[in-house]
């Protein structure tokens, strides 16, 4: 097992745990309970540190290595693999077929097996014969002197005395290495890491009529050598070649090199498209220096992207693009989806030849594909690029590569690896994580669903709540065990599901007043959407369903978000060029289009709950009022950390210093001169009920209501904070070291805080209309928190705005005014709406998925 002694990381208090090895672990709790500190910080830190600690120091100074965790020992820590949401590596140059090494073999497979076409006759290329090549030899080069060599060596790096070894033993005493001629005996040192060209000098030969037949074994031998490949160069001139025999089209003569797997790379020179460089994009502002060999270059992101007229976005040259494999080229076997393909190669006949060759490539690209079939990836095509693909998708990608490598021994930590994915689609993902135990691995999961939790071998529950309430272990062991735990929140939530609908929300009076109210989307098209019309309700709360690649955020964010926004915004007065569908009706009700997403909140580190919310502007002025700051003639503008004479100059308002260590992490540590307070002292000499304005920052949520009930704008912000189950973190807490739950919550409070409506301030006046667009908003939340979050967004509808989520949390969707669900399956087979309607109208459509899994929900 791996054991960690009193951990004190971030909030944890100083706890001890034990994961058992090669077993499937959970770790649960609400956000900000110290999940990820544990799974992440400790268990996936050190076992990456201790890595680089193996690592020579060389290596070492290209690495950061993370700081040493805040804990007294670790034991038992295998290699850690963390499967995370985001690919680090990725450019627009990574696709599926690239991240999964199912590329790797497609070349592979294209050397060896594919014909190759000349681009511009269209005919096989042909290796040249013999005869052929005598004939060209007495046509024109008669009565000279030349030298038949066969290239060894084609463009590689090393060093190569086994070759020289290998000549030398055959009675050869020469090589031509990079043109120069140099003796087998005493090898010459290579620059190992330059590219080199070596080649064997059989024979030297005068051509004419009496040398015929030493011409022709000299070729003979050579072509045997050389894989039918002969080069001819003057004698003993280093350097110079007259020609090479390459394999020829039969119709114009062109010559072609062998097939080498380089060719079919958009990451190199040999293989790209010399238009897009192999990004298969119009690029502007190129700069070919940028673009060598592994560069991870990428276009410029002017937000849009046009294909590369040059190879229509097969990001590789004509050369490469005329072999083709049973009459399929490399670039239209990786336009195909992962099902698609998997057919393909499941129907492919080989004679036995080719099936001594491919065996093997075959049964890797075989499992790789059926990987990603199991990780409910079967509608992407391989040739999606990295930068295109979700989170979601991206870690479930990882995944399907790691349970290719078949390592042993290993410890993978990953994070909520069950978003974006439909419930139907857990199952899959859940055995896939189960085969990766079995393979002897120990697999650690920070996840709130509830179907992976069930799944678990052993589960450890953090808590009880977020922050300063959270940092210990309330309950570990079995599902069956922690549904016994009183103490534990997770187990209450387990034992007792939410009830839907949930008592006591929605204002039928308010909902009354906007009855009918939708936004007709007519001939929606883009991605994989089936030319379809969809409604949607306004002043609702509305969940777009679907299984993952059925197109909810193709409609939504591709769609539907981009669309309004010009128009909403006003930037577009007209109404008649809409992108990717053909017109869009019923938004002129609608003021404000807004995404709520998980990003971080503010613009700038320092932004924090209280200035996001917008109270901060309140308590400056009520310590402006003071009669001590009208004394000194402090203004509101003196309380500012962010400029201004109030705050402390050491560390600009930061409350904290970064000292820069060598070889190592920056440290920060709390500003010496203010004590981490962020202001100077004279500015806290002016207290509030008895508080300076850093501690008014250094309070927590709670407090702060309490602090502040008087002051009813204030208090109304804090209490909605509280309401959403924010209530542990302190009003100046910095916006980088919140969670991305917690950032989302923050904002859906700062619009509800704006909101302030009642039915009779409505009834009479005209009010603002926002439509709230949400991803997954339930991503990083325990079911306690799910339930917060559903008063939200609830309240946010009261107030007579119109909400719009992408979700697979049934307890959203069963609370949702009206579905809409895509589908039925992924890429091609979905793109339509299969079922829409209130949640007991969905239930009873058989063809619906989600309707299925929703029936369990309302049982
Ligand atoms: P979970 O994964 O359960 O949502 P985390 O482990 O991310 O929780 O966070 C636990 C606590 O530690 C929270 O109060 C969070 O605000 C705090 N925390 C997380 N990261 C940092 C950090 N880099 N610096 C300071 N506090 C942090
Ligand atoms: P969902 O949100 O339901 O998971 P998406 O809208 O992301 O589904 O995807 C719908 C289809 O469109 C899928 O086949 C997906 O592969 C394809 N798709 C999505 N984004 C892109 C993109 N940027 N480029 C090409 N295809 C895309
Ligand atoms: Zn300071």
């Amino acid at each position: 097992m791996i054991s960690v002694h009193h951990a004190r990381e971030h909030n944890l208090k100083n706890i001890d745990v034990i994961i058992p090895r090669d077993k499937l672990t959970v770790i649960s709790g609400v956000s900000g309970s110290g999940k990820s500190t544990l799974a992440f910080d400790l268990i996936f830190g050190e076992g990456q540190r201790r890595y680089l600690e193996s690592l020579n120091a060389y290596a070492r100074q290209f690495v950061q290595p993370a700081s040493r965790p805040d804990v007294d020992a670790i034991y038992g820590i295998p290699p850690a693999v963390a499967i995370e949401q985001r690919t680090s590596r990725g450019g627009r140059k990574s696709t599926v077929a690239t991240l999964t090494e199912i590329y790797h073999y497609l070349r592979l497979m294209f050397v060896k097996l594919a014909t190759q076409y000349c681009p511009s006759c269209d005919l096989p290329i042909e290796p040249q014969t013999e005869a052929a090549i005598v004939a060209r030899l007495q046509k024109d080069f008669r009565g000279k002197e030349v030298t038949v060599l066969s290239p060894m060596v084609v463009a590689r790096k090393g060093i190569y005395r086994e070759l020289a070894q290998w000549a030398a033993d055959r009675g050869f005493t020469e090589l031509r290495v990079d043109g120069q001629y140099q003796p087998t005996a005493d090898w010459p040192k290579l620059d190992r890491y330059k590219e080199h060209d070596i080649e064997l000098p059989l024979a030297t030969v005068k051509v004419g009529p009496s040398q015929v037949q030493a011409l022709q074994q000299a070729l003979h031998q050579a072509l045997e050598l050389g894989n039918g490949v002969v080069i001819i160069a003057p004698a003993s001139k280093a350097k110079e070649r007259l020609f090479s025999t390459q394999r020829a089209c039969p119709g114009c003569g062109c010559g072609f090199p062998e097939l080498d797997p380089r060719l079919f790379s958009y990451n190199s020179k040999h293989g790209w498209c010399t238009g897009c460089f192999g990004t298969g994009l119009t690029l502007k502002g190129f700069d070919e220096e940028q673009t060598g060999e592994e560069s991870g270059w990428q276009p410029e992101d002017d937000g849009i992207e046009t294909v590369c007229k040059k190879c229509d976005g097969q990001r590789l040259n004509p050369t490469a693009l005329s072999v083709r494999f049973r009459d399929k080229t490399i670039a239209e076997l990786a336009a195909l989806p992962v099902d698609d393909a998997e057919k393909w190669f499941g129907k492919l006949k080989l004679n036995t030849s080719e099936q001594a060759i491919a065996r093997d490539l075959l049964s890797e690209m075989h499992n790789r594909l059926h990987f990603l079939q199991k990780v409910g990836l079967n509608y992407l095509t391989l040739d999606r690029a990295a930068p295109t693909l979700s989170g979601g998708e991206a870690q479930r990608i990882r995944l399907a590569a790691q349970l290719g490598s078949s390592l042993q021994g290993v410890c993978y930590v990953l994070d909520e690896p069950t978003i974006g994915l439909h419930t139907r689609d857990n199952r899959k993902l859940l055995e896939t994580l189960r085969e990766l135990q079995q393979q002897g691995n120990t697999v650690l999961v920070v996840e709130h669903d509830e179907d992976t939790m069930r799944e678990a071998d052993h589960i450890i529950d953090i808590g009880p709540r977020a922050g300063v309430n959270g940092g210990t272990v309330v309950g570990e062991g079995s599902v069956a065990k922690l549904i016994k735990n009183k103490q534990s929140l997770t187990g209450q939530m387990l034992a007792k599901p939410l009830r839907h609908p949930m008592p006591g929300l929605r204002n039928s009076e308010m909902r009354n007043l906007w009855d009918k109210e939708s936004l007709d989307l007519h001939g929606a098209t883009q991605n994989n959407l089936n030319n379809i019309d969809v409604a949607i309700p306004l002043h609702q709360l509305v969940a777009i369903t679907g299984v993952s690649g059925s197109g909810k955020s193709t409609l939504v964010r591709g769609v539907l978000y981009p669309n309004l926004k010009t128009v909403v915004s006003g930037k577009r007065k007209t109404n008649t060029s809409w992108q990717g569908v053909e017109s869009i009706e019923g938004w002129q009700s609608i003021d404000r289009i807004l995404e709520v997403d998980q990003t971080p909140i503010g613009k700038t580190p320092r932004s924090c709950p209280a200035t996001y919310i917008g109270i901060w502007d309140a308590i400056r002025k009520l310590f402006a009022g003071t009669v001590d700051a009208r004394l000194r003639g402090y203004t509101p503008a003196r309380f500012s950390f962010n400029a201004g004479d109030g705050r402390c100059d050491a560390c600009g308002g930061n409350g904290m210093q970064k000292i820069e260590m060598n070889f190592l992490p920056d440290v920060r540590v709390p500003c010496d001169v203010c004590q981490g307070w962020r202001f100077n002292d004279e500015t806290l000499s002016v207290k509030y009920k008895g508080k300076h304005i850093g501690d008014v920052l250094a309070m927590n949520i709670d407090e702060a209501a309490e602090f502040f009930k008087p002051i009813s704008k204030v208090h109304h912000a804090l209490c909605l904070l509280q309401d959403v189950g924010l209530g542990y973190l302190t009003l100046g807490q910095q916006s980088p070291t919140l969670s991305g739950g917690e950032a989302q919550r923050i904002k859906l409070v700062a619009e509800l805080a704006k909101a302030r409506m009642t039915p009779e301030d409505a009834k009479g006046k005209r009010f603002q209309h926002n439509l709230y667009v949400l991803d997954e908003p339930t991503v990083g939340l325990h079911m306690a928190d799910v339930d917060k979050l559903l008063h939200v967004l609830h309240r946010l509808v009261d107030a007579g705005n119109s909400v719009l989520v992408i979700e697979h949390n049934l307890d959203v969707v069963a609370e949702a005014d009206w579905i809409i669900d895509m589908g039925p399956e992924g890429g091609s087979g979905g793109g339509r709406v299969v079922a829409q309607g209130t949640p007991a109208t969905v239930v009873k459509r058989k063809r619906s998925l989600t309707g299925r899994f929703l029936g369990e929900v309302f049982k």
